[in-house]
């Protein structure tokens, strides 16, 4: 069984045949679905997703790239939903510097709110970093965050930098980007201890080969976890229950709402 812990099942791709999809994903062995969010709309279509399949979760949560959507009037909506028995994780929020949508402070403003949101709900969040590895870390080191967990989700920073986020109590996952031909992440993959790790599709972004360049979809994690057992060299069994576990550990309304 394996848990796709990042997809957006909650974006248009998924309009026409969401019902397929997430059958396709119940075939192929997925039995659990996070659907993050990157702004108020998509996280109330998440939450609503997460209403009406057995198999989705949800995560709420504003993405430095939509950092100018946010007011902050809006934050008691979010802090409801965060009560929501399906709603798993604060996410995702993060920093993005390689797009460069929104000013640094306002993505840095809007990202500190939502960790400190997940410090109040006791939420786990689902960190997105492209190329701000120094001021993401400052935000987390904050005393005030110490008790703030996650998953620096679709990992794309050097080794060094992982055993910093280990070190912090953070899990990595990564994306079908492990299985695209120079990719650097399955080296990293390969030094990483496996029960710090996690699988995600990050679909419709990023399929992993054979399907690269087109649509991406939670069954498509088998190939993500093919990657990490060829790399880790363990069977595919067990990188499926070690990848479960750490998945159930860090989010634990994964596990209460299952059961
Ligand atoms: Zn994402």
């Amino acid at each position: 069984m394996f848990i796709d812990s990042h997809c957006h099942l909650n974006f248009s791709a998924f309009d026409e045949d969401l019902d397929a999809v997430v059958h396709r994903a119940v075939e192929a062995g997925v039995d659990r679905i996070i659907v993050a969010s990157v702004d108020e709309e998509s996280s109330r279509k998440a939450v609503e997703l997460a209403e009406r399949t057995p198999q989705i979760y949800a995560a709420v949560g504003i993405h430095p790239q939509d950092a100018q959507k946010y007011a902050e009037e809006s934050i008691r909506i979010f802090q409801d939903w965060a009560r929501h028995p399906k709603v798993v994780a604060i996410g995702e929020i993060g920093l993005d510097y390689y797009r460069d949508y929104n000013p640094k402070e306002l993505q840095v403003r809007v990202f500190k709110r939502f960790v400190r949101l997940a410090k109040e709900t006791g939420l786990p969040i689902i960190v997105h970093n492209r190329g701000a590895d120094s001021d993401v870390m400052a935000v987390l080191s904050d005393p005030r965050f110490k008790s703030v967990t996650g998953v620096f989700h679709c990992f794309s920073s050097d080794l060094s930098y992982a055993r910093n986020v280990l070190q912090r109590g953070y899990l990595i996952s990564f994306t079908g980007i492990v299985t695209f031909k120079n990719s650097e992440s399955a080296a990293i993959l390969r030094e990483l201890p496996e029960e710090k790790l996690m699988l995600e599709t990050d679909a419709p972004l990023l399929a992993p080969e054979p399907h690269r360049g087109k649509r991406n979809e939670p069954a498509f994690i088998k190939f993500v976890a093919e990657k990490f057992a060829e790399v880790k060299q363990i069977s595919l069994d067990e990188i499926a229950k070690i990848t479960t576990q750490n998945a159930l550990r860090l989010f634990p309304k994964l596990r209460n709402a299952f059961d």
